[in-house]
């Protein structure tokens, strides 16, 4: 019985994005969370989900959260993330206000 082993040829370019330089956290410009790292985007000539050529690398801030990318430049980067950070439009617990208010139970009207 002949048997045809097909194999699918997949070619891609995918950008892969691993941590490098600086890991102190900083504030996203777009999100505001303090989850914008340093990390170098690479961009792969890949064969069946092989990486097989790195095609080019840049340098990025990247966010863990909204995964916004900005490449790094001269003369700018994300402000460093304090311990402690919190996003300024945060609620921290408590109970949301929901819709308390006058309710008539019983409304009759007598002439
Ligand atoms: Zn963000």
């Amino acid at each position: 019985m002949d048997f045809f082993f097909c194999l699918p040829i997949m070619i891609g370019c995918p950008t892969k994005i691993k941590p490098d330089g600086d890991q102190s956290p900083r504030i996203c410009p777009r999100c505001h969370n303090g989850a914008m790292f340093a990390a170098k985007s690479r961009t792969w000539f890949e064969f069946c989900f092989v990486p097989l050529i790195p095609m080019k690398s840049r340098h990025v801030w990247m966010c863990g959260i909204c995964q916004l990318q900005v490449a790094m430049q001269p003369g700018w980067e994300p402000p460093v993330a304090h311990p402690g950070y919190q996003h300024p439009g945060q609620t921290v617990g408590g109970p949301a206000p929901n819709g308390y208010g006058y309710q008539p139970t019983y409304t009759q009207q007598q002439k």
